[in-house]
């Protein structure tokens, strides 16, 4: 089978605002996006990838914050606790950080690419992360959680946005 490399796609491409579709049927199809999304996000030195952000509009993740990887199918958050803001960055609006206010822990239900349930229970960056990447699948981007002081700072680089620009330590 020949890998094709997925490429990362940047603000602004329509890809990154598409409702990723849900999964009804997982097929090893699916299996092998994960796989090439995982590595994209390893190459891209990122912590978690969603398919809207290599043009896929269906509801797949990949995330590995140092302590294994994950890969999600049809991914949701069915419970929130708490509050924390982290400084997040992301491989799709790269050398842009912003301070997104989220609940400290999730409860996530989601499934395995062999179509078993998955529960996680994650707090602090984990619980971010995962927040971050089902955000994705919604089509919303860390800039929708700009303050107005942020847009102002970030105006001009949003503009100006390439692909190699890349300053924030959280790429998601
Ligand atoms: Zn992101």
């Amino acid at each position: 089978m020949k890998e094709t490399k997925l490429k990362i796609r940047v603000f602004d491409d329509p890809a990154l605002r598409k409702k990723a579709k849900l999964i009804n049927r997982i097929t090893s199809e699916h299996g092998r996006i994960l796989s090439q999304m995982a590595a994209s996000m390893y190459e891209g030195g990122g912590i978690g990838l969603a398919a809207p952000q290599v043009g896929i509009s269906e509801q797949l993740v990949v995330m590995d914050i140092g302590e294994g990887l994950y890969k999600l199918i049809n991914p949701r958050v069915v419970k929130r606790q708490g509050t924390q803001a982290i400084s997040e960055g992301c491989l799709s609006v790269p050398g842009i950080c912003i301070k997104v206010k989220r609940a400290k822990r999730v409860w996530v239900e989601a499934k395995d690419e062999d179509n078993q349930p998955l529960k996680i229970e994650a707090d602090d960056l984990f619980a971010c992360v995962l927040q971050h990447e089902i955000d994705h699948l919604k089509g919303k981007l860390i800039i929708d959680y700009a303050s107005l002081l942020d847009k102002l700072r970030i105006k001009r680089k949003l503009k100006a946005l390439k692909t190699d620009a890349k300053t924030c330590k959280l790429q998601l």
